[in-house]
Order: structure tokens, then C-alpha cells, then sequence
């Protein structure tokens, strides 16, 4: 048994995982080296919102996305990023939405969310970005925050190298792991206690007979970003839509869920064609981050679709109003998504784990799952 005070642990990948577990590592009292195969974090986890969803997590998984909140807090104060507090607001404009979200509102309080119903003149106030005179009710919750990836991800290394001592071997791909030791691509093995595996998507690299056998999908998304917004314009709490109510776990506890996925079925099937629903957050420079679409397994191609980007315009301008909808850039984004909970964790050898599978609460889920795996471990 190795001693918690001589332990040195290797992470592979230096994704929202792969730095959650780097800080939990740290704080835990391991020695830490990160191994990421780009120059910088370069996956899902710099491509994505920027939310920090935890009205979209199950009531079981709710304590432990606020405990990373938290650590989102701490994390921003220590390094000066950009963190809105703004909570999100749920906007809907069909009748069968706005029972769900009754529904919600009514049940979610006793299984601890916190949340509640706004009219739509309260909604149309506290909203910049709503569209005026279309909503049926909107859904307020305050634990939710605008993070910026690309300037948190950015961020995080150097916090945990000044702060915790961690060491980051960017440019450095591994190859090949066994219980003690990982190679990388130049051929050189290198000696570790433990090693974690966090490597997003890539089903391939290491171990791929595990991943290939795990309940495992990659999803791959679209999205857009508008210019800045002009004037210092804010779009104040992140938006949702009706459409997000099929798409998140928590309102699967809504019995009329049903009758919003029947009907999306029967009128809009290229929606879920697509996986399409419809959000918005803004970035540190004040443009809206928009999308977003999901495609799984044998249906993702290289290329992105422009039918795809216009739908979610539509749907979008459906809802939403800003004053500038230039767009200034369009992406994608991949990850690993495993149903069943919010990570998923493999240990295919003594001393190695894998860690992925965060699907679309990995910037949500990742520091309180981490730290809660390095509590387990002692
Ligand atoms: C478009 C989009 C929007 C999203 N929006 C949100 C949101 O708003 N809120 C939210 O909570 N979640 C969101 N998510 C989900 C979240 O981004 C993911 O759950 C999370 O980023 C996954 O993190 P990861 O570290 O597993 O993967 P990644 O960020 O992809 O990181 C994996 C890293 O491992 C490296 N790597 C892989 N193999 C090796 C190897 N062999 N050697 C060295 N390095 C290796 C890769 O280069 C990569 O840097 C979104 C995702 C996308 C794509």
C-alpha cells in the first residue's frame, strides 16, 4: 500500500476531467502530472457554453453539481476568470411546455432544486434576451452560472501549477499504459503510483477493448457564436427553451413530459432528427454562445451541416431577441456520453482508472465527481 504523502498520480488529458481530477488529486496531497497530447486543451470542454447546469441534473446528482459550484467559485476567485452568477431562465411559448414546467415547479422544491415560476411580464423584464409577446411561462433558477470556457480552460493550469505544484507535459500524447507505468509517443516509459485516464472521446488510444465494451456513445454538437453584443449589452440569466425539457434529466419527474415529446415528434421531426434544442449563454467578450444539436455514434460525419445551424436559428429566433445576430463563428464539439450516471469509471488495471463519459454536464459535474472519487479512495 503507497502512502497518501508519497503518491504521485498521472492524468491523461487535460479536459474539464482530466483537471478536476488534477485538482483533486492535489488537494488530496498526491504529486500531480498532467499528459495532454496538444499544446492546450483543445476537446469538449473548451468548445462548449460555458453553463454551469445544475437545474438540468437529476435531484440525486443535484448536491454534488452545487458542491462544484463551489468549487467553480473558489477557482474564479483565486484566478480572476470570468464567472456570472446569473441563474438560467426556461422560456417557453407552447402550452404543453408550460405545464411541464408548472409541473416542475411543484414537484422539484421537495427533491431540493431551487426554482420558480416567473410570469411572462416578470420574464420579459429579467430577461434582455427574451422575445417579447411570444412567451406562456418561463422557469427561474438561480444556482446556474455563465462560465467563459476558452478563458476558464486556459486558466486552470497555471492556477494548479502556482497553487498545488502540478506539472503538465503538453505536446505529449501517451501511448501505452500498464499498472505503474505510462509510455508516450517518443517511446520513453515513465513510473507512476496511480494513473487516471481522462481522455474524452478518444475510444481508441488506450485500453479501446474496455471502451469498446462500455455503454459508452461519443456525441457530437453544433454551434455559433454571435459578434459581441453592442453597448455592454448583458443578456442576464442563460436561456433555455422548451425544447431543453427533452433534453435534460430533471424533467423527467414532469409527467407531461410526454405530451411535449409527442407533439415535437408528430410537428418538428427534423428536431429530433438532429437532437436539436435551443439555449443561450454569453462569453466574456459578449457574444451569445448558441446551439445546440446531437448526433451519436455511426451518424457523426466530419462535416457540419447547415441544415443543422438553420434550424437552431429558427428555433432560436423563435424565442430569443438580440440586438446583434451577426454571427462571428460556427463549431463543433464531441463527447463521451454514458447514460447511466455522470461519470463513467472503469479500472481496468491496479492503479488505473478511467474517467469519462460527463456527456453534457462535464463543466456541471466534473470538480465535485472528482473530488468525491479522491474522498472514496481514503
Ligand atoms: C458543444 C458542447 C457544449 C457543451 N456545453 C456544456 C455546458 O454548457 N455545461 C456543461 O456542464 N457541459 C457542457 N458540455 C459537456 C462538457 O463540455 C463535457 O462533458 C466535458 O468537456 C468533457 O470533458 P473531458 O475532459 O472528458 O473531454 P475533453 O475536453 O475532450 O478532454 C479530453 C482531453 O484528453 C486528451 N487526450 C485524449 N487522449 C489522450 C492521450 N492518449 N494522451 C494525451 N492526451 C489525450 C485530448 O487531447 C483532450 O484534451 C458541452 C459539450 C459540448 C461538446
Amino acid at each position: 500500500m503507497i502512502t497518501k504523502e508519497r503518491r504521485h498520480t498521472a492524468i491523461i488529458g487535460s479536459g474539464i476531467v482530466g483537471l478536476a481530477h488534477a485538482w483533486a488529486a492535489a488537494r488530496s496531497g498526491d504529486r500531480v502530472t498532467v499528459f495532454e497530447r496538444s499544446d492546450r486543451s483543445r476537446g469538449a470542454s473548451v468548445r462548449n457554453f460555458g453553463m454551469f447546469w445544475p437545474i438540468g441534473q437529476k435531484a440525486e446528482h443535484y448536491p454534488l453539481a452545487l458542491r462544484s459550484g463551489e468549487l467553480w467559485r473558489e477557482f474564479s476567485q483565486a484566478s480572476g476568470i470570468t464567472r456570472r452568477p446569473c441563474g438560467s431562465a426556461c422560456i417557453v411559448d407552447r402550452d404543453d411546455e408550460a405545464a411541464v414546467l408548472e409541473e416542475f415547479a411543484s414537484i422539484a422544491p421537495q427533491l431540493g432544486f431551487s426554482c420558480e415560476l416567473w410570469t411572462r411580464s416578470q420574464a420579459e423584464e429579467r430577461c434582455p434576451g427574451a422575445r417579447k409577446g411570444v412567451m406562456k411561462a418561463a422557469l427561474y433558477s438561480p444556482t446556474e452560472c455563465n462560465l467563459d470556457p476558452r478563458e476558464a480552460m486556459m486558466a486552470l493550469p497555471p492556477f494548479l501549477s502556482e497553487k498545488y505544484g502540478v506539472s503538465f507535459r503538453w505536446n505529449t500524447a501517451v501511448t501505452h499504459v500498464e499498472k505503474g507505468k505510462i509510455r508516450v509517443a517518443s517511446g520513453e516509459y515513465e513510473a507512476f503510483d496511480q494513473i487516471i485516464i481522462c481522455s474524452g472521446d478518444d475510444f481508441q488510444t488506450l485500453f479501446p477493448t474496455v471502451f469498446a465494451a462500455a455503454p459508452l456513445k461519443v456525441c457530437k454538437l453544433q454551434m455559433l457564436r454571435t459578434v459581441p453584443q453592442p453597448g455592454g449589452w448583458s443578456l442576464g440569466p442563460m436561456l433555455s427553451s422548451g425544447l431543453t425539457l427533452r433534453h435534460y434529466d430533471s424533467f423527467a419527474i414532469c409527467p407531461s413530459l410526454v405530451h411535449v415529446k409527442r407533439r415535437i415528434a408528430r410537428e418538428t421531426p427534423e428536431l429530433d432528427r438532429y437532437g436539436i434544442h435551443v439555449m443561450a449563454s454569453q462569453d466574456r467578450d459578449g457574444g451569445i454562445v448558441l446551439g445546440d444539436s446531437h448526433e451519436y455514434g455511426e451518424d457523426i460525419e466530419i462535416f457540419d451541416k447547415a441544415e443543422i445551424d438553420e434550424l437552431m436559428l429558427r428555433e432560436l429566433r423563435r424565442l430569443y431577441d438580440f440586438p446583434d445576430w451577426t454571427l462571428a463563428e460556427r463549431w463543433h464539439g464531441c463527447y463521451a456520453k454514458y447514460a447511466e450516471a455522470p461519470i463513467f469509471r472503469a479500472q481496468p488495471l491496479p492503479d488505473v482508472h478511467i474517467a469519462t463519459g460527463t456527456g453534457g454536464c462535464g463543466m456541471t459535474m466534473s470538480f465535485g465527481l472528482a473530488e468525491a472519487f479522491f474522498a472514496s479512495q481514503f
